[in-house]
């Protein structure tokens, strides 16, 4: 897609003026830079064959920025456009050489890979190019005074902005100024954060925006050893959508609600429940701020320690935020600066683990259910999952039969799909346009939960 790069000039310019406005000003930046990216894609992009090819390759936007996307946008045509092609791209690999014969052997494992992303979603690509470029710009003016004095009257930058700042920081006086103002203003927020409003300020101080900053997914290893609350019978409720999303999601929400619980009963000291921040405004969601705000002035408490008092930290732990640099760009990191990161770097988030955890165990039941003589949810209502969920099942089916279930009911589904895909952008052509719409009038959304996963 053709996006037009601000110059060193513009983006100091935004930076300075960022500072001005409330929360972390990277955050707010890498924000407006997928909006506007959004937008453009809808004015202009979907007609950009580059842009497409992309968007076909990445399997769709991933499921926040689709659903943003979707939502925010709502550009029915647009997506119609991107989802057919997705589409298109994907059914060629579900159907069998000829009709009705099973597939060979072996080809499931391709498919699966093959059905997930091929490259990055083009959003999160822009949002780790944005959050580079204006932090770039940030430090590089940290000896400017002006920069100084606003940089300090600023709400400053979240806990994942500062931990991807502080390798790159040279100086004591610019470590002191970043560190400084991070502690102070959570600090402030942590004791006096008795209000919901408050709460969220403090939250968004330790974890970001929503969509401020890009999500970093556990390793399958990871995801395989759930610490703790095992995965509950999961109901699998067949109707509109995706068989598996509500019930992984569910679990998911009953493992926050849990660890809150358990947060509130450890003994101050114990490991913090570190959350990501998808997972992070999920629990604000779920629970009132009476019940979430001590566990988080709790967090709050454990961070200040790590700044302030050394400690060893165990190289391992380091690991993930330096996967996160690699992945934004950001290296050349200097020794002070990374052992502070380091200090107060999030850890592999476990509702993260949990929900890994719980989609595994959600594909399982749906396996065990198609398998055997009776099939009867496949009967009743088809083996409807989305995208990443229909991967997930196909690796772990047990034999060919259950494989080619799954790969049998999706292909009917995406076909219809692709066509009532076409239909609607059909009607959107202002030759066609007093043709009233029939079922293919929410085509476009229910495609995003198809490719995407469910809202
Ligand atoms: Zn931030
Ligand atoms: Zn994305
Ligand atoms: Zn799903
Ligand atoms: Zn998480």
């Amino acid at each position: 897609m053709r996006q037009q790069r601000p110059s060193r000039h513009t983006t100091f310019h935004e930076v300075l003026d960022v500072l001005q406005q409330e929360g972390c000003p990277i955050c707010r930046l890498g924000v407006r830079a997928v909006s506007r990216h959004l937008d453009v894609l809808s004015y202009e992009g979907v007609n950009d064959p580059g842009g497409r090819a992309e968007l076909r390759r990445a399997r769709g936007f991933c499921h926040g920025h689709a659903w943003q996307f979707a939502n925010e946008v709502r550009d029915g045509l647009g997506t119609a456009i991107i989802y057919r092609d997705v589409l298109g791209a994907l059914l060629p690999l579900l159907r069998p050489r000829s009709m009705g014969a099973p597939r060979p052997r072996g080809r499931a494992g391709a498919l699966e890979r093959r059905l997930l992303p091929q490259a990055d979603c083009p959003a999160c690509r822009t949002l780790a190019g944005a959050s580079r470029r204006y932090l770039d710009t940030l430090l590089s003016h940290l000896s400017d005074a002006d920069v100084r004095r606003r940089y300090r009257s600023s709400d400053g930058l979240c806990r994942p902005h500062l931990v991807l700042a502080l390798p790159h920081v040279r100086g004591r006086t610019g470590l002191d100024l970043l560190t400084g103002a991070f502690r102070e203003r959570v600090g402030a927020l942590a004791s006096r954060s008795t209000s919901a409003e408050t709460g969220s300020a403090l939250v968004e101080a330790l974890v970001g925006k929503p969509l401020g900053v890009p999500r970093t997914m556990p390793s399958p290893e990871a995801a395989q050893a759930p610490e703790h609350l095992p995965p509950a019978d999961l109901q699998l409720e067949p109707g509109a959508g995706c068989l598996m999303c509500r019930a992984v999601q569910a679990e998911a929400d009953r493992w926050l609600v849990g660890a809150l619980a358990a947060a509130g009963q450890a003994p101050e000291g114990e490991p913090l429940v570190d959350l990501c921040g998808a997972h992070a405004w999920r629990l604000m969601e779920l629970a009132p701020w009476s019940q979430t705000g001590p566990a988080w002035q709790r967090v709050t408490r454990t961070l200040l320690h790590r700044l302030t008092e050394p400690q060893d930290i165990e190289p391992a732990e380091q690991g993930v935020w330096r996967e996160l640099g690699v992945f934004l760009g950001i290296r050349r990191p200097s020794s002070e600066g990374e052992t502070l990161a380091a200090r107060i770097a999030q850890r592999v988030c476990p509702a993260c683990r949990a929900e890994a955890a719980a989609a595994a165990a959600a594909a399982k039941s749906v396996l065990a259910s198609i398998t055997g003589s009776e099939g009867a949810l496949e009967a009743m209502h088809g083996v409807r999952l989305c995208r990443p969920h229909l991967a997930l099942a196909l690796s772990l089916a047990p034999d060919e039969a259950a494989e080619w279930r799954l790969i049998r009911s999706a292909l009917g589904r995406w076909q219809a799909l692709h066509a009532e895909l076409g239909e609607y952008i059909r009607k959107q052509d202002y030759r066609f346009r007093h043709e009233p719409y029939g079922a293919e009038v929410d085509a476009p959304w229910r495609a995003v939960a198809e490719m995407a996963g469910e809202e």
